[in-house]
């Protein structure tokens, strides 16, 4: 395993949004960190695809070091990851779950709960820093 592989100076997981998205997230700025996909950090990553899953998302191993990644690949099927998540070696990547990854970065992007609750009649969540509406609600 090469410790110069470019996979290394990615963070274990990133969400790259389009920038008019992008715009309205007030977290994407101060947590910029996990919203740069490769493209932006000027990183060149190359992978192999191991499994398709559903949609639009596979399993992957960087040819270089073999780390393995669950990636979402954006529509456009570029290099551009839209979602990508670094798997531990022992993990069961069929039953890998992004969701619980997704919903924290999405806690991120819109800087975390605001004062408001959720604009959902009978929910009591907190709304998202950015939203009228709680992080079960809005989605991933
Ligand atoms: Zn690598
Ligand atoms: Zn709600």
């Amino acid at each position: 395993m090469s410790l110069l592989c470019e996979c290394s100076k990615m963070p274990e997981f990133y969400r790259c949004l389009p920038n008019g998205i992008k715009k309205n997230l007030p977290g994407v700025s101060i947590f910029a960190h996990f919203f740069q996909g490769p493209d932006e950090l000027n990183i060149d990553l190359d992978f192999d695809t191991l499994l398709k899953l559903e949609g639009r998302a596979l399993i992957a191993k960087c040819k270089k070091c073999e780390q393995h990644w669950y990636l979402e690949l954006a529509p456009e099927e570029t290099i551009s990851e839209d979602f990508a998540v670094k798997l531990h070696p022992e993990q069961n990547w069929q039953q890998f779950d992004p969701v619980p990854i997704k919903q924290f970065l999405t806690l991120l992007a819109h800087n975390g709960f605001g004062q408001k609750k959720c604009a959902w009649v009978g929910c009591d969540n907190y709304a998202l820093g950015s939203t009228s509406i709680c992080l079960q609600h809005y989605g991933v």
